[in-house]
C-alpha cells in the first residue's frame, strides 16, 4: 500500500479551524487508499511563547529542562489532530518522538537523529490506523528527551519517510512552495516547480527557513523526494529531488535572505598563530554555529576579527568571547544585531564566471554597503545592514531575471 508522510507546520495547525482542515485533508488521503503518517509542529507561535516563558522565569536554562518544556508544544498538536481525525471517523493514534523510537545524540536543543526505530508506527499502520507523530523531538542515547533545533519537525518528517520507506514526503506550510526568494521579502518571487537537493541544501544553509537544513541533508542522504506545498490552498507545490538542473534552468535559482544572525567583533587581537583556534574552539565546544568570519590585515601586531552567530546563541557566544578576549589580551568586543545576510544560490554558478562581480555592482548601484562576503561553489553570501535588506534582495532578484511578473497572491498568514 502507498505510504505518505504529511508534515504540518505551526501556522497550519495554529487554531481549531486549521486543525480541522488538516484532519479533513489527512482523512481524504486515507480514504483514497493510502497509509498516512502525520507529523505536526507546535501550534502557531507556541514554541516562541514557551521560550519566552522560560526567560521570564529564569536566566539559566539547562538544556534538559528546556527540551522537556519545548516538546510539550508538539504534544498538544499531536493529540488535537488525532482527536480531530477521530471526529471524522478515522482511527488515529498520536505518538511522541520517544514513543516511535527517534533516537538522537545527547546535544540538548540541537540534537541529531542517530536512528529511527519506528516499530510502533509500523504496528499501528498494520492495524489500519493513521499515526500522528510529534515533530521536533526524540530521545537521546542517555534516555533524555531532546529537541532537534528550530524548524526540526521537517527533519522528523523526512527521517520517518526514510525509515518507513514512504512513497512521498509532503511538507505543508503557509506558502505554496519553494520560491526564488521569500515572498514576504520579495513579492515578485517566482514559484519553483522543482529544485534539486544540492541547491535546496545551499538555500537552507544560507538561512531560508522554508525547509530546515537537517531535513534537506537527510533527504539527500537517503534520497527522499519532498514536496513543499500549502495547507491553505492545497495546490501542487515544489518538488525537491536529486534531479540534476538542466541547461535551460536559470544560472541563479534563488535569492536567500536571513536576519537570524548577529555580528560579533573582537578588536586588537594579537596577530600570532593559535589565536583563531583559541577563539573558535570554545565556541564550537558549546555548539555555537559560527557562520561567516572576517579577519582584517594586521597593523601594530594586532588585528580585528568579526564573525556571525545565530542571535539565539548570542548570550552564550558573548560570555565565551569575553573570557577568551581577557586571556589573549584583546581590547574590545562589540556586537551588531541589525545585520542581514543575502545569498545568491544556483548550480549554474559553477559554469558562469562573473556572478559575484555582477552582484557587487548591483548592490553598489543601490548604495548598499557590504560588510562581509563568503562563497561556496554554488552560493555567494554578503552581510549588509538589515535596513537595506528588502531593497537589496529586490534589486538582485530583478537583475538576475527572477521576477515573476506578478506579486505573490496566495494568503500570507501573519507570523512569529
Ligand atoms: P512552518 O511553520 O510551516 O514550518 P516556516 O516558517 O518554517 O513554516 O517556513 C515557511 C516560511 O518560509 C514562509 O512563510 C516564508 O516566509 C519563508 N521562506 C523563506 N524563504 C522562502 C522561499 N525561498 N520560498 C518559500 N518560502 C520561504
Ligand atoms: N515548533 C518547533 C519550532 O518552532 C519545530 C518546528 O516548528 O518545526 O521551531
Ligand atoms: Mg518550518
Amino acid at each position: 500500500m502507498t505510504l505518505i508522510v504529511q508534515k504540518f507546520g505551526g501556522t497550519s495547525v495554529a487554531d481549531p479551524e486549521r486543525i480541522r482542515a488538516v484532519a479533513e485533508h489527512v482523512a481524504f488521503t486515507k480514504k483514497h487508499g493510502a497509509d498516512v503518517v502525520v507529523v505536526v509542529s507546535a501550534m502557531g507561535k507556541s514554541t516562541d511563547n514557551l521560550i519566552k516563558l522560560a526567560h521570564d522565569v529564569s536566566s539559566v536554562h539547562p538544556g534538559r529542562e528546556l527540551d522537556m518544556l519545548l516538546t510539550t508544544g508538539e504534544r498538544i498538536s499531536m493529540s488535537l489532530v488525532a482527536m480531530a481525525l477521530a471526529n471524522l471517523g478515522i482511527d488515529a493514534v498520536s505518538f511522541t518522538g520517544s514513543q516511535v523510537g527517534i533516537i538522537t545524540d545527547t546535544t540538548h536543543t540541537k540534537a541529531k537523529i542517530l536512528e529511527v526505530r519506528g516499530d510502533r508506527i509500523r504496528e499501528a499502520l498494520a492495524q489500519g490506523k493513521v499515526c500522528v507523530v510529534a515533530g521536533f523531538q526524540g530521545v537521546s542515547t542517555d534516555r533524555e528527551i531532546t529537541t532537534l533545533g528550530r524548524g526540526g519537525s521537517d527533519t522528523t518528517a523526512v527521517a520517518l519517510a526514510a525509515a518507513l520507506d514512504a512513497d512521498s514526503c509532503e511538507i505543508y506550510t503557509d506558502v505554496t512552495g519553494v520560491f526564488s526568494a521569500d515572498p514576504r521579502i520579495v513579492p515578485q518571487a517566482r514559484k519553483l516547480t522543482h529544485i534539486n537537493f544540492d541547491e535546496m541544501l545551499e538555500m537552507a544553509g544560507a538561512g531560508s527557513k522554508v525547509l530546515a537544513l537537517r531535513s534537506v541533508e537527510f533527504a539527500r542522504n537517503h534520497n527522499v523526494p519532498i514536496q513543499v506545498r500549502s495547507s491553505f490552498t492545497w495546490e501542487p507545490g515544489t518538488w525537491v529531488t536529486s534531479q540534476e538542473p538542466s541547461m535551460e534552468d536559470p544560472v541563479i535559482s534563488g535569492v536567500v535572505t536571513d536576519v537570524s544572525e548577529a555580528k560579533v567583533t573582537v578588536r586588537s587581537v594579537p596577530d600570532r598563530p593559535g589565536i583563531s583556534a583559541s577563539l573558535f574552539e570554545p565556541l564550537a565546544q558549546s555548539n555555537v554555529n559560527v557562520d561567516m568570519i572576517v579577519q582584517n590585515t594586521s597593523s601594530d601586531g594586532t588585528t580585528d576579527i568579526s564573525f556571525t552567530v545565530p542571535k539565539a546563541d548570542m548570550k552564550v557566544a558573548e560570555s565565551i568571547v569575553a573570557d577568551v578576549a581577557k586571556q589573549i589580551g584583546a581590547t574590545g568586543i562589540s556586537h551588531d544585531d541589525a545585520i542581514a545576510k543575502i545569498s545568491l544560490v544556483g548550480a549554474g554558478m559553477k559554469s558562469s564566471p562573473g556572478i559575484a562581480a555582477k552582484m557587487f555592482r548591483i548592490l553598489a548601484d543601490e548604495g548598499v554597503n557590504i560588510v562581509m562576503i563568503s562563497t561556496s561553489t554554488i552560493r555567494i553570501s554578503v552581510v549588509v545592514s538589515s535596513s537595506d535588506l528588502e531593497r537589496a534582495a529586490g534589486a538582485l532578484h530583478t537583475a538576475f531575471g527572477l521576477d515573476s511578473g506578478q506579486a505573490y497572491s496566495a494568503p500570507l498568514p501573519e507570523r512569529k
